[in-house]
């Protein structure tokens, strides 16, 4: 039987990214017909504007004008993370730093850790990447006549979530006739053989579908409420399981750093983005070790004001995953589907990834469903559990041990079996790409060898004789100049996205 009507249930991020991503695959099938389907009475999460360089090719293949994201959504160059104090004070110096860019820090394509591993010439580990100087200099990684979606160094983008999810739904509707309705899901009816038959909506009315693509957010009313799969559960080795969030107006002259500032306290960290009219900060913590009262202060005190009447909202943080991203005929996306803190920003990676995947492997009739299904569901297992161990890796490797917090998540959490293994490997060697043995690794080499060596981690420096190490010492030396040189020429991110603004403001037609 051929799968003609689609549902995706959620207008949040996650239903309408998926709702690019198939109607960008199936819309050229005119039997086919995707809905939309959004309750006007649950709020979607409204958090979530950082975002990895991975969405600029979904952005590029839905026919998105960059122009268009980077002005309607208030949205500005993300090329790196900025973490702060994630390690010992006493021993790195207070307000001590490393970036985990975009940028690959590797001189001129050429990997020279083993000569900074001996040497530490450059005190920075992150100075290996030309985008080091562009986050230092709050500088655009575009000049003005960059083609869209290029710059000279990597970049994502922050945005304001909301005005990035009207964005992709009027692109959806108007490209790819994606239907849209307002209804709100009060029961889901089910076949004899447990597969969704259709939903009952609260205005008294209901509907039949084919296939379903749950988008519900942390509610899973598909996966988590009516089928019941399993919640990999990883809150035990994520302690960070709340959020406080608050966003302020900002000045249309204020400078605006082109990175996310990740700020860590005593019993976890602070975001910090910056978007063309706002920001966006938000403290992440522990409840075992931080009460959401002291919690409130650690917020204040990083905002050097009284947040006790201000509008900071408090959003708790489930860590994990469904079992599987696909049962029956149902696939689970976004917040349905599983959520990290957002310390790397892997949300809406990890959905816009498997929307795509799952967009491409839209099976055409209901019996090919379990041929589909297995792989998808093991490709989505291993893409959570190595993005788990990525989030881990900032924590476990910090020599911090001023709180319980820092104490607990350095030497009580225990490490995944291959964390533990590469760890240990990487006491003697190098991270290379060999290391990542599946492409499902998202963050892999260049992510690893940022944050390990950002946190100075003790690999075993390598013996590197004259020839190579005065060879590895020019490239170093050379890229640094380079690097300097060219984030000199940039703009400010502020005068480009302005001067952006004015010219499009001049020049599009009324
Ligand atoms: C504190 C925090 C910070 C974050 N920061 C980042 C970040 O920096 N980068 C990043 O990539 N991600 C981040 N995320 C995750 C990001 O917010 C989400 O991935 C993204 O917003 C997608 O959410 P969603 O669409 O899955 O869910 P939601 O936005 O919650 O949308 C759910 C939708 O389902 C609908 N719905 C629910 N039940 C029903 C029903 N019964 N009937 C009809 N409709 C229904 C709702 O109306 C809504 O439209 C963050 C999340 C949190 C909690």
């Amino acid at each position: 039987m051929k799968i003609k009507r689609i549902a995706i249930v959620g207008g949040g991020n996650a239903g309408w990214l998926s709702a690019n991503h198939l109607g960008l695959e199936l819309s050229r099938d005119p039997e086919i017909e995707i809905t939309l389907i959004e309750s006007k009475d649950i709020p979607v999460i409204g958090v979530g504007e950082g975002t990895v360089p991975f969405i600029r090719n979904s952005l590029q293949s839905f026919g998105i004008s960059e122009v268009d994201l980077l002005l309607h959504c208030d949205a500005t160059f993300k090329t790196a993370i900025k973490f702060a104090n994630w390690m010992s004070t006493e021993k790195y110096g207070k307000d001590n730093f490393y970036y985990h860019t975009f940028d690959a820090p590797f001189p001129s394509g050429y990997d020279v850790t083993y000569y900074w591993l001996g040497k530490k010439t450059e005190a920075y580990y992150s100075k290996l990447s030309a985008a080091y100087y562009v986050a230092e200099r709050n500088r655009s990684p575009k000049r003005t006549d960059s083609p869209p979606y290029k710059g000279l160094v990597n970049y994502a983008y922050h945005f304001d979530a909301a005005k990035f999810a009207t964005l992709l739904a009027d692109n959806a509707k108007k490209k790819f006739g994606i239907k849209h309705i307002y209804e709100t899901v009060n029961h889901v009816m089910l076949h004899d053989d447990g597969s969704v038959k259709g939903f009952q909506y609260d205005s008294g009315g209901h509907e039949e579908f084919d296939f379903y693509i749950d988008c519900s957010g942390f509610s899973s009313l598909l996966f988590g409420k009516t089928l019941k799969v399993p919640f990999i559960d990883k809150s035990d080795i994520i302690l960070t399981d709340t959020a406080l969030a608050l966003q302020t107006p900002t000045d249309s002259y204020e400078e605006l750093f082109p990175y996310t500032k990740a700020v860590a306290h005593g019993a976890g960290w602070v975001w910090d983005i910056p978007l063309t009219t706002r920001r966006g900060t938000g403290l992440v913590y522990s409840s075992q070790h931080m009460s959401d009262d002291d919690a409130l202060k650690e917020f204040s005190k990083y905002h050097g004001r009284d947040l006790e009447n201000s509008n900071a909202r408090k959003i708790p943080m489930k860590a994990g995953f469904r079992e599987k991203i696909w049962e029956k005929n149902c696939v689970t996306l976004g917040l349905a589907h599983g959520f990290v803190e957002p310390l790397e920003a892997t949300s809406l990676f990890i959905t816009d990834f498997c929307a795509g995947m799952i967009a491409k492997k839209m099976p055409l009739h209901k019996e090919e469903i379990p041929v589909y299904a297995k792989s998808c569901n093991e490709i989505a297992t291993l893409i959570w559990e190595r993005i788990f161990d990525f989030i881990q890796l900032h924590y476990c490797i910090s020599d911090r041990r001023d709180t319980q917090f820092w104490r607990d998540v350095t030497e009580q959490v225990q490490l995944s079996d291959l964390l533990k293994e590469r760890l240990e490997l990487w006491k003697y060697s190098i991270p290379q790409r060999t290391d990542f043995a599946s492409t499902f690794d998202f963050f892999h080499t260049e992510s690893y060898l940022s944050v390990l060596y950002g946190m100075d981690y003790p690999t075993r420096a390598p013996a590197v004789n004259d020839l190579v190490g005065n060879f590895a010492k020019q490239k170093i030396l050379e890229h640094l100049e380079h690097s300097r040189k060219q984030a000199d020429s940039l703009m400010s991110q502020r005068k480009w996205l302005t001067e952006l603004k004015e010219y499009v403001a001049k020049n599009r037609p009324a």
